[in-house]
């Protein structure tokens, strides 16, 4: 899960960016692993960022103990390369252009 005290602007209009999740295709668990990115629809950006992945990667297969199915670097591989293949070229498709957002903290 992305951290909820943790909010993206877009860097261009400077609005809040609206969050997204994919889900991961296979299932290795009754959880479904969810990776999260943002998106500014006015100004058609998309942001990912891979150590943001890479933890709720890491979470998510210490929460339903798949040490025992296969290594972490096995999801981080196999997930990355879904989330940053083929979800981030439909997004590209329909002209998104992927940027860094401004990571504010709230309390
Ligand atoms: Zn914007």
């Amino acid at each position: 899960m992305a951290d909820n005290n943790t909010q993206y602007y877009c860097p261009r209009c400077k609005k809040r960016a609206r969050f997204e999740q994919t889900v991961g295709d296979r299932k290795y668990s009754m959880e479904a692993l969810r990776m999260s990115y943002f998106l500014c629809g006015e100004c058609r950006l998309i942001f990912m960022s891979k150590r943001l992945t890479k933890s709720e990667i890491k979470e998510w297969w210490e929460r339903n103990k798949l040490e025992k199915t296969a290594p972490l670097n096995y999801f981080y591989s196999e997930a990355l390369a879904y989330l940053y293949g083929p979800v981030l070229s439909l997004y590209k498709k329909t002209g998104y252009k992927r940027m860094r957002f401004e990571k504010r903290e709230t309390d």
